[in-house]
């Protein structure tokens, strides 16, 4: 078993690393700032074409803001010039896709999103158009 402690923490270090407050910060941004890379994957294979989900913006910008606090505790130029605006197109495209999302609406048929233009649903060609949009200029009852 000593082998495998001496795997595990050398020296006493759980992987070897000097854990501290700031030490766990950068890791988490670490692991947040990759795992966005599984959760695009996952969408991608889930929907048979590139999808960019909100998820993986939000883990970009918690991971690079985890990153940027790293930096800026190391006082690393270098970490914090590479996360330091990142966050604008990441908070872009998240309100890209805010207004896209609400620019579409739902097949009743198989609650996929499409354009409030399309007349057919583009996954079941279910007729959109046969649907009626609520008015939502009448005045409640
Ligand atoms: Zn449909």
């Amino acid at each position: 078993m000593e082998w495998l402690t001496q795997l595990i923490a050398p020296g006493g270090k759980f992987l070897g690393i000097e854990w501290h407050f700031w030490k766990v910060v950068g890791w988490m941004g670490n692991i947040l700032f990759t795992s966005r890379f599984f959760v695009q994957w996952w969408a991608t294979e889930k929907h048979k074409r590139v999808v960019v989900p909100d998820a993986f913006w939000w883990l970009s910008l918690s991971g690079s803001g985890c990153l940027l606090a790293y930096g800026l505790y190391r006082r690393d130029s270098v970490f914090i010039f590479a996360y330091l605006f990142t966050w604008i197109p990441y908070i872009r495209n998240l309100m890209i896709g805010h207004r896209v999302e609400r620019s579409l609406k739902t097949c009743s048929g198989c609650q996929t999103k499409a354009p409030k233009s399309a007349r057919f649903c583009p996954e079941c060609g279910f007729n959109l158009a046969a649907e009626r949009e609520p008015d939502r200029s009448a005045p409640a009852p």
